[in-house]
């Protein structure tokens, strides 16, 4: 006992207090007007009005039975908003509308929620990346290949655009951005994620929470959009690699990594939340009133608004089994929390929610709490002064500036991992295009690209260019050979192939001087894209083998949601490119970008794995990365990768200047100043991505070999040189402690940047 008390005192005095904590002020200040205008609406409402507030149903439970293509049922529609005083409608019924018809439906949704509730619906979609669930709108790179990007400027342009884009649509509401950490590369939704680290996750998440609500996130202007930011949170760890399972998460990763981005989010004032369909450490997060209530609502002192995921009270009792039935989900989600259920084709909700209160399961205080909040949402969109946004507003939709910065995000997205020269291709060079991915779009915009799984839209995407379409037009129709060797069957699942051909590519080799192989996956989402082996498929690396015996040169374009293992055919190829997921304006990148018309600048936002048992993330445990021990036994252990996370070439090179940091000591609260100079020292101009990573070299707790700190993206001509700095808070080093609280410790911290190094130590003031 008393050993213990010595030691504690020891601990307390080896820990520097830490000014960093979890409780931080209110992100938007209340609006007293908005907020009186709320009660005078909540207290003329029935529980039947609040029950009906609190749920949103599908689109599809609309449509005229039957009827194709889709129609909207007014009947249906007047019975089910008479009597049900439903608050919400999500979703598209099939595939993308148009913007006329997207004003008609959800007009006609508006039109007879105000007339028998008299509060304006709220109605949110997937426009994912870009207004993707809309005809003819501007399609940007998926999030991955923004991540990728390095810029926040590019993720805040697309999340302004597609924001505008959405509203020409009648839509207030966006399902986006997702943040979950992209950490385990077998999941099916790491596209969907801007990579593994939660600095970039972060950052990006406050860039486009800026460009889809604007600067105001009390008063929504008509050009911006309510978020949704997903998946709350943990949902990107499934222990099994397959959608929706169990995340089991340490407390200090689930605060200082996956909740890190969510809380970034919310400060920046995003107004919703989307729960994580699965459970974290055996709790359903849905059931959690910690991570609910405490977490998001008290802890960062937040009024916004926080819906389910699809059907996911009812998975309370389906799937994870903590509830009997449905009532009792209900129950245990509502009083957690949860403010508007995503019940896609039931009102039982609205009966036995009903029930709830009358039986005192649910408080009516819990009830007004989140109509309340469904309230504020809607007025914070001006949906009561301006329930319908007309498209005559909004002339710029898919115009020529949207276009072009959706080429930009392809172009700084495409990530160079290989070359040994032959890149940029030189004029006149006669190329054979190959591989599955070669001359499809699907592939290139992946899921929620007009559908959910980005399938049978193809008719779509018809007016953009595939990859061969592209190298056809950059390099001459006479200079390039297309024979694909492997295709997609696209009547199966996503990861079915016909029968190869190969030997009819490897002929067309013979007519070619460089082989360009498009490999990797086509589109697919959520639970339908698990997989049952990360490696490439067989019929993709026998092609590529096949074709490396031919002896020409061979340029790998992976085109892929997630990082498909290569450690096989890689030595194959004398150039690699990951244009990941780049979208519509994707072709037209890489042809650029091949031919050395724009120079590479992406670098990779995960690891990319080299073999299954070393699925390891960058700021993996020292442990992990142990040289050979002497001795009788040789405890080793290897981190293997193919490519380390942050990687990627360009056509030009850089030089760092030594790492400068102006202080030797710091403390808790202060500022540490960092600079260094980055030179171009190629003969073309580049960007260059400067990322700051810390070493803590020991702690109480295990640390984490690195951790990325800052990052900046800057451009540099042939010869010019700059001096990049960075200011970094000391508490941004602590890290939680086994006691779950934030804590910075005295020693040595370790901090570099490129090959640059140098040392500080933390001390107590
Ligand atoms: C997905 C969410 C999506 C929702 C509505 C769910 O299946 O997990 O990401 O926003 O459907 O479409």
């Amino acid at each position: 006992m008393k050993i213990n008390k010595i030691l504690a005192v020891a601990c307390a005095l080896l820990t520097v207090s830490c000014h960093r904590t979890d409780r931080v002020k209110p992100a938007i200040p209340a609006d007293r007007e908005m907020e009186k205008k709320i009660e005078e609406v909540l207290s003329g409402m029935t529980l039947d009005e609040k029950v009906g507030q609190m749920l949103q149903l599908n689109l599809d439970v609309l449509g005229k039975k039957g009827v194709k293509p889709w129609q909207l049922d007014e009947y249906t529609l007047d019975t089910l908003i008479r009597n049900w005083k439903v608050g919400s409608f999500l979703n598209v019924a099939g595939r993308a509308a148009t913007v006329d018809e997207w004003q008609e439906r959800i007009g006609k949704i508006q039109e007879y929620s105000l007339k028998y509730i008299g509060i304006p619906t709220i109605y949110g979609l997937d426009q994912n990346h870009g207004a993707s669930y809309t005809q003819g709108s501007v399609i940007f790179p998926q999030p991955i290949n923004v991540a990728a990007t390095f810029d926040t400027d590019v993720v805040f342009d697309m999340a302004r655009t597609t924001a505008y884009e959405s509203r020409a649509c009648n839509c207030p509401w966006v399902f986006n951005p997702t943040l979950d950490l992209g950490r385990d590369p077998r999941w099916s939704r790491i596209w969907e994620s801007f990579g593994e680290d939660a600095v970039v996750n972060s950052r990006m998440a406050q860039a486009e929470v800026r460009g889809y609500q604007g600067d105001d996130n009390n008063h929504l202007g008509s050009k911006n959009v309510a978020v949704s930011v997903k998946h709350y949170f943990g949902y990107g760890a499934p222990f099994s690699g397959k959608d929706r399972t169990p995340a089991y998460i340490s407390p200090q990763m689930l605060r200082e990594k996956y909740f890190a981005p969510f809380k970034a989010a919310i400060e920046a004032g995003a107004l919703t939340v989307m729960v994580n369909s699965g459970s974290i450490n055996g709790v359903p997060v849905h059931s959690s009133y910690e991570y609910l209530t405490e977490w998001l609502k008290e802890d960062l002192n937040w009024d916004g608004m926080i819906v389910t995921d699809w059907a996911d009270i009812n998975s309370l009792y389906k799937r994870e089994k903590v509830a009997k039935d449905k009532k009792d989900a209900i129950r245990i989600a509502i009083n957690a929390g949860i403010d508007m259920s995503m019940d896609p084709y039931s009102v039982d909700f609205c009966v036995l929610l009903k029930e709830l209160v009358e039986e005192g399961e649910v408080k009516m205080e819990r009830i007004d709490d989140a109509v309340r909040r469904i309230l504020r949402l809607k007025f914070r969109l001006g949906l009561f002064d301006c329930p319908n946004t007309p498209a005559a507003d909004y002339p710029d939709f898919a115009s020529e500036e949207h276009v072009a910065l959706a080429r930009r995000a392809a172009l700084e997205s495409e990530v160079l991992l290989k070359n040994n020269g032959i890149l940029p291709l030189k004029a006149g060079l006669k190329l054979l295009v190959t591989g599955p991915n070669a001359n499809q779009m699907r592939c290139l915009n992946g899921g929620w690209t007009y559908t959910w799984q980005g399938k049978n839209a193809e008719d779509l995407s018809e007016p953009y260019n595939t990859i061969y379409e592209a190298l056809s037009n950059r390099f001459g129709a006479a200079n390039v050979i297309l024979e694909q060797g492997v295709t997609y069957n696209e009547k199966g699942a996503y990861w079915k192939e016909n029968k190869p051909e190969i030997e009819k590519a490897v002929r067309a080799a013979a007519r070619a001087d460089v082989i360009v192989a498009c490999i990797g996956e086509n589109s697919y989402c959520e639970t339908p894209g698990n997989l049952t082996d990360l490696t490439l498929s067989e019929n993709q690396r026998n092609l590529v083998k096949a074709l490396a015996k031919t002896g020409k040169p061979m340029v790998l374009v992976l085109n892929e949601g997630r990082p498909r293992l290569v450690a096989d055919i890689e030595p194959l190829a004398s150039a690699v490119v990951d244009v990941l997921l780049p979208g519509n304006y994707g072709g037209d990148a890489l042809a650029a970008l091949l031919a050395g018309d724009e120079n590479f600048s992406a670098r990779l936002p995960y690891t990319y794995p080299k073999e299954i048992n070393s699925l390891i993330t960058y700021d993996y445990k020292v442990s992990e990365q142990a040289n050979t021990i002497s001795g009788a036994y040789d405890y080793d252990a290897q981190v293997t990768q193919q490519w380390p996370f942050g990687y990627g070439l360009s056509y030009t090179t850089f030089e760092y200047s030594p790492l400068r940091l102006a202080e030797t000591t710091f403390a808790a609260g202060d500022v540490l100043h960092f600079e260094i100079d980055v030179r171009n020292t190629g003969n073309r101009a580049g960007k260059e991505i400067v990322l700051l990573y810390s070493s803590d070299l020991v702690a109480s707790l295990t640390p984490d070999c690195r951790r990325l700190r800052d990052f900046k993206k800057i451009e540099l001509q042939p010869g010019e040189s700059r001096t990049v700095s960075f200011e970094l808070p000391a508490d941004d080093l602590a890290f939680v402690g086994a006691d779950g609280r934030w804590v910075l410790e005295p020693g040595d911290f370790r901090f570099s940047v490129g090959t640059q190094g140098t040392l500080a130590t933390c001390i107590q003031k």
